[in-house]
């Protein structure tokens, strides 16, 4: 079954083209790493697909279902797109290389507060939750303290954990541990690690080769705004 269907993305920065007609089908499950060089447009990609980004042309369609979206004049999302586009983004979770957490609030109430707004969950459902994934990313005890507290690597979980509180079909991490410090990058990769073998479908842009490896079902290279070449990590990896 397919999770998510691209079907001709194009962005444009004025003349500039950014995405030029991707097209992209990943199934249920399935963990695709994207890598290429700086510029590439690897994060525009991703920001499309939640729609951080309005897509200048092309189709997305989420577990069958095609995104309708409108744009006014001057191609931004219309009032009644950006409302449905809260619905959207709570299927597709995605994790910054700024972790960007609420900092005025605690890390218990920066998990809770999606699905309490978005999925109108009770707020005893939403702790419940909370709570297990905080056990989840190791890092239950720390549900009082605010994110400042925390190390990167820490505040990285904690935005994971963020993510799947929305119960999202797929995840997309654009570079997510290139801000922490080297030592930092194993924990967030590790939960990365346990989520692939869950069966999460999951869409990673990386700059950590041996990572994409080891957990890809495809690598997906990218170029000019184009996806140049994709295979297994074998065919990429080992084929130079
Ligand atoms: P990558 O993630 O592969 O490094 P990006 O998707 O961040 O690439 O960027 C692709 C290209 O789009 C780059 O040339 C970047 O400068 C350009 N770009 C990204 N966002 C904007 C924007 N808001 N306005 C203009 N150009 C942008
Ligand atoms: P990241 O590396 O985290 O993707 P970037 O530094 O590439 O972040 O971009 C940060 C922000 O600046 C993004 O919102 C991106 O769209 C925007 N941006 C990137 N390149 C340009 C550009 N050439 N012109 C205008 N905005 C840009």
């Amino acid at each position: 079954m397919t999770t998510i269907e691209l079907k001709k993305i194009q962005k444009k920065y004025g003349e500039k083209v950014v995405l030029d007609n991707v097209s992209l089908s990943i199934k249920k499950g399935e963990v695709v790493s994207v890598i290429g060089p700086s510029g590439a447009g690897k994060s525009t990609l991703l920001r499309c697909i939640n729609f951080l980004e309005v897509p200048s042309g092309g189709e997305i369609i989420i577990e069958g279902q095609p995104i309708q979206y409108s744009v006014n004049s001057i191609g931004q999302l219309t009032l009644m797109s950006k409302i449905k586009m809260s619905k959207v983004r709570s299927k597709v979770g995605m994790v910054f290389q700024h972790f960007n957490l609420w900092k005025h609030k605690t890390v218990l109430e920066n998990i809770i507060e999606g699905p309490i707004i978005v999925k109108k969950k009770t707020k005893a459902e939403a702790i419940e939750k909370a709570d297990e994934l905080l056990n989840k990313v190791g890092l239950y005890e720390k549900r009082n303290d605010h994110p400042s507290d925390l190390s990167g690597g820490q505040q990285q979980r904690i935005a994971i954990a963020r993510a799947l509180a929305m119960e999202p079909t797929v995840m997309l991490f654009d570079e997510c541990t290139s801000a922490l410090d080297p030592e930092l990058v194993g924990e967030v990769l590790q939960i990365m690690t346990d989520l692939a073998k869950e069966g999460m479908t999951m869409m990673i842009v990386t700059h950590e080769m041996r990572f994409a490896k080891q957990v890809s079902d495809r690598v997906i290279f990218m170029e000019n705004g184009r996806i140049v070449v994709e295979g297994s990590p074998t065919q990429i990896f080992d084929s130079n």
